[in-house]
């Protein structure tokens, strides 16, 4: 097959790769439907993070099994599944709370923008779709394995209520899903910060109520004065970087929430200030497990749209032009079909 490889900043290649084969016993081979550019792949992308060898990229996957090894047992060739970004047995004691992704048998499932893919823990990791999904369907499948699974968990860990006032930092895909999540838990206000016009929009149609284009203590400024002064109850920080994380916490009132789903990169924060926010923090890579079953069924059933974040399709010998378009933010978000 060809797949999708890294070999260093800005240098994306579909080359020839070997077909993946079953290596354990409890894996599954899939056939891919649709893959994607993540956020996260810019930061090697972008040099941002160190590649020191050519690297299988793609992490975000739906697709059809085509065969599983001897200790699979719930999985079987024929269904059309969705998995995160990390496999997880499903069963151990960190599983069983729900945070998958810190699994006692973690493994990153990596190269899913090729049109095969091996997913280890197969049982744990993948979820069926009632039937094979007609093809209109796949987008917003295709989000519930990162995307939008890492936008419900970003609202579900700043504690989004019904009645809440909730800001959102960041309008990448993961942002505009984490308005489309708060927007579903209820949430009465949701302030988009975005500085885009085709993304305040597409922040305004999935529940945002209000858009702040000021970044940084300004931006602070203007959350302060759309709160008379209190601040959000809570916060959803999907970008990574310093500047985000501290807006995000300067924007949180006292005994508010703020969630962090961006990868951190060079994000320190200082105990002396943090200690005086009375901020309640809670991130990490999502636990997409946990929600997956839910979020299939909400896209199934027609009640949440989250595909609508992908704004370009190409096929997947073209991958190189969708790193590019993410990467001069001429699109939000690529998707690849082999
Ligand atoms: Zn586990």
């Amino acid at each position: 097959m060809r797949g999708t490889m890294l070999y260093g900043p800005g240098d994306v290649r579909f080359e020839t790769r070997p077909d993946p084969t079953i290596a354990k016993p409890a894996d599954a081979i899939i056939s891919i439907s649709a893959a994607c550019v993540c956020g996260s792949d810019l930061w090697p992308y972008r040099g941002i993070q160190t590649v020191t060898e050519p690297t299988p990229m793609g992490h975000e996957y739906c697709g059809i099994v085509e065969e599983v090894g001897r200790a699979v047992t719930s999985i079987k060739p024929g269904q059309f599944v969705i998995g995160s970004f990390f496999a997880s047995d499903n069963s151990c004691p960190h599983c069983r709370i729900g945070y998958q992704t810190s699994c006692q048998h973690v493994e990153f499932v990596g190269g899913a923008q090729a049109p095969l893919l091996r997913v280890p823990l197969a049982d744990g990791t993948l979820v069926a779709t009632p039937e094979t999904p007609p093809d209109e369907l796949i987008p917003s499948l295709l989000s519930t394995s990162d995307v939008l699974g890492t936008g419900w968990f970003a609202a579900d860990a700043a504690n989004v209520k019904p009645g809440s006032t909730v800001v959102v930092v960041g309008d990448g895909a993961v942002g505009l899903l984490g308005v489309l999540s708060a927007k579903h838990m209820g949430a009465e206000r949701i302030i988009a910060m975005s500085r885009h016009e085709s993304r305040q929009k597409l922040a305004r149609e999935f529940g945002a109520t209000d858009v702040v284009t000021e970044r940084g203590d300004e931006g602070v400024a203007r959350i302060k004065e759309l709160t008379s002064g209190i601040g959000a109850d809570a916060v959803l920080e999907c970008v990574g970087t310093q500047e985000s994380m501290m807006q995000a916490i300067r924007s949180t009132r006292p005994g508010g929430f703020v969630s962090y789903v961006g990868v951190p990169h060079g994000v320190a924060l200082k105990g002396e200030e943090l200690f005086f926010t009375h901020v309640r923090l809670h991130g990490g890579p999502a636990p997409v497990r946990r929600y997956l079953p839910e979020l299939i069924d909400q896209v199934w059933s027609g009640k949440i749209n989250p595909g609508k974040v992908f704004d370009l399709t190409l096929p997947l010998d073209q991958v190189a032009e969708g790193y590019r378009a993410m990467d001069e933010r001429r699109v939000i978000k690529t998707l690849l079909r082999p």
